[in-house]
């Protein structure tokens, strides 16, 4: 079953790339899968709808459960960056105190990568911050903090 609902997490993001005019071959790179599994999604062949509507409560958790899920269904990092980056809508920014202290707390339990410590000095990417609040919460010098600062849905 987790197999299946992370194919329905995949079929909404290959779904996603095609409205925004992504070629099957760039799908495919993207998502780690065959031309042909991505043309069957495309064409809804292949799937349970039940897949589907489970990944799509997936993708309606907050954030931080919907990056956790994600990573727990594929089983693999790169794919759980790559879904989890396209399917999520919002846009974050991120500021950082002066109190940081370079400690790497923020770097270690940051999933998607988004965190680098430069010249002792956290510094956050915010494309590829997913808004999980997990560095925030856990700065040993509250240093961090992650606004949120578009919303699609909230338009
Ligand atoms: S966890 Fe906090 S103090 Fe440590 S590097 Fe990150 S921002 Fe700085
Ligand atoms: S909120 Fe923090 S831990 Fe979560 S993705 Fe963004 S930078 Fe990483």
């Amino acid at each position: 079953m987790p197999k299946h609902i992370a194919s329905g997490l995949k079929y909404l993001a290959a779904v996603k790339l095609r409205k925004n005019g992504y070629f099957q071959k760039d799908i495919a790179d993207k998502l780690g899968m065959d031309r042909s599994t991505v043309s069957h999604y495309l064409n809804g062949r292949n799937l349970s709808w039940g897949s589907i509507e489970v990944a799509e409560a997936v993708t309606n958790c907050c954030n931080r459960d919907f990056l956790y899920m994600t990573y727990a269904l594929t089983g693999d990092l790169d794919n759980t960056r790559t879904i989890v980056h396209i399917l999520i809508e919002q846009k974050f920014e991120a500021m950082v105190g002066d109190t940081c202290i370079g400690c790497g707390v923020c770097t270690d339990i940051c999933l998607m990568g988004a965190i680098n410590i430069v010249d002792l000095k956290c510094q956050i990417n915010t494309e590829q911050c997913c808004g999980c609040l997990d560095c925030q919460m856990n700065c040993p010098t509250n240093s961090i903090e992650i606004l949120e600062v578009q919303n699609p849905n909230n338009k």
